[in-house]
């Protein structure tokens, strides 16, 4: 089955409060609590498509923001292993639980801020950020492999540009702007923390 097909098989339903369900096979967001929110299925699908996962599901992938774990679905899928992020320890538990009877064991899960990575396990073929940065955190480069490829959206809070970053055989980087799009977020070290919270008035 191919990315398309499986995530139309994949059902959000399962990723949502009883109160959104209805509106699960529409093509938008949604929220799943503490103020964040689960991307339309057509972005989703968007941006995992930009990773460009090794068709022989042999890659090692990061993923920051863990939400709902709809997209940790589709990346454990089609790919060897994933290793995911969240800061919010409710939304992480809720994730694990809901994968794990979908029977995945190829997610490995942490709390905690993945502005910084998850150093233990780099370096990783594909990265991929679900919440918006203010700029490119450099310690998710730096977790890359040469020859990998890391979609991020970033921008401003309103609206960001969804980047696709390659790192050539050489170890350098190279950035392709695709859509704009709107995230929630990414907070922490390198990503939005109180200190900057007026900057999207200074026009960052
Ligand atoms: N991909 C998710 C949606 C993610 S919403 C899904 O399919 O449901 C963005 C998520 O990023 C939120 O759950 C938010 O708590 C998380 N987040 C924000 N900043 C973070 C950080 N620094 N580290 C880890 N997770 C973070």
């Amino acid at each position: 089955m191919d990315l398309k097909a499986f995530a139309k098989k994949l059902d959000r339903a399962l990723f949502v409060e009883d109160e959104y369900k209805r509106y699960a096979y529409d093509d938008c967001a949604l929220p799943i609590g503490f103020e964040q929110t689960i991307s339309q299925p057509s972005l989703v699908l968007k941006m995992t498509g930009m990773l460009e996962l090794a068709p022989d599901k042999s890659s090692k992938v990061l993923e920051i923001g863990t939400g709902s774990g709809y997209q940790t679905a589709l990346l454990a899928e089609f790919s060897d292993s994933v290793y995911t992020v969240e800061k919010i320890k409710e939304l992480s538990e809720k994730a694990e639980k809901r994968l794990g009877e979908l029977g995945y064991k190829n997610i490995k899960y942490k709390i905690g801020d993945g502005s910084e990575g998850w150093i233990e396990n780099f370096p990783y073929d594909r990265i991929i950020v679900t919440a918006a940065a203010s700029k490119v955190p450099t310690e998710l480069t730096n977790q890359l492999k040469a020859g990998g490829r890391m979609v991020i959206p970033v921008g401003p809070r309103n609206v960001q540009e969804l980047l696709l970053i390659t790192k050539d055989k050489e170890g350098q980087i190279h950035i392709h702007s695709d859509v704009n799009v709107v995230f929630v977020e990414l907070r922490g070290k390198y990503g939005w923390t109180e200190k900057n919270q007026g900057d999207r008035f200074n026009g960052l």
